[in-house]
């Protein structure tokens, strides 16, 4: 069963975000933990949860995923700023824990000048202090386009940051399909060397989730530009081939394309159609 979503606002709440799945033919969906542009969380409400949990149950939705604020840097070189990161995912992760199979997604950070290797151990020190084990959602590192001074722009980076934990086991990998492309990663003429790259530096096993995204620019471009499925310089043809990988079967895919949900129901569509797996 192809696990495919999009990422949906969690203005109205839990139960809205999985009516919306449904309604557009997917089965797992993205949100916020809270709004990206920073600013306080939104109270969630254990009724609203109580029966999102119920309708998931009988609709078969697959894993949701927080997506952490992208504000967040857990490597600033500003004290406060890096508080400021490890509270708001205490935080999350502590709401998230009302919610089940949940995945937690974050990007990793960008250095500012301090370079990788600095940004790197920040990173580290936050998920250490953390203690991620001690929650039942999984943490995520976003693979990253490279963009300014973002970290995690390397397979290689991620595994720094993961070398660097006391305790990994609650650690896991989002592969950005237009994050990786933009990072030079050529999914596009060679899916089962990258696969392979990926296997040999992190682990398929990390692999828990992927955002599917189309790219506006071409491989290595380090812009982050996402573009609708098809659109642009990744290709359907590519997506296809994604889904279609034995060694990402069950894997939750989220798409992150510049889409309203008319938009995204029509990916959900196409992707659907491409799948060929039992
Ligand atoms: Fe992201
Ligand atoms: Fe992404
Ligand atoms: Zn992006």
């Amino acid at each position: 069963m192809l696990k495919i979503g999009c990422h949906l606002s969690i203005s109205k709440g839990f139960l809205h975000m999985g009516k919306e799945t449904v309604e557009i033919g997917g089965n797992c969906f993205q949100f916020f933990s809270r709004n990206p542009r920073g600013g306080s969380s939104k109270s969630w409400d254990d009724k609203d949860i109580e029966a999102y949990i119920a309708f998931a149950k009988e609709h078969g939705l697959a894993e949701p995923l927080a997506h952490a604020p992208y504000t967040l840097n857990a490597c600033a070189a500003d004290e406060g700023l890096r508080i400021y990161a490890f509270d708001t995912m205490k935080d999350d992760l502590q709401r998230l824990e009302a919610i089940p199979d949940c995945r937690y997604n974050f990007h990793p950070g960008s250095h500012v000048k301090q370079g990788a290797e600095v940004g790197i151990t920040k990173i580290a020190d936050v998920l250490n202090r953390l203690e991620t084990p001690k929650y039942k959602t999984t943490v995520l590192l976003e693979t990253m386009a490279g963009k300014g001074s973002e970290v995690g722009r390397s397979f290689e980076e991620l595994r720094a940051i993961i070398d660097l934990l006391e305790d990994s086991s609650n650690i896991g990998v989002c592969l950005d399909t237009c994050h990786v492309y933009d990072g030079g990663y050529d999914i596009v003429n060679n899916l089962d060397g990258v696969l392979k790259q990926f296997d040999e530096i992190l682990g398929l096993e990390r692999l828990k989730a992927m955002h599917l995204n189309d790219s506006m620019n071409p491989m290595g471009s380090h812009k982050d530009r996402h573009q609708k499925i098809g659109q642009g310089s990744i290709g359907t043809e590519t997506f296809a081939k994604i889904i279609n990988h034995e060694k990402l079967q069950g894997i939750p895919c989220y798409l992150e394309t510049p889409n309203e949900l008319p938009g995204y129901a029509e990916e959900i569509a196409l992707l659907k159609s491409l799948y060929h797996q039992a």
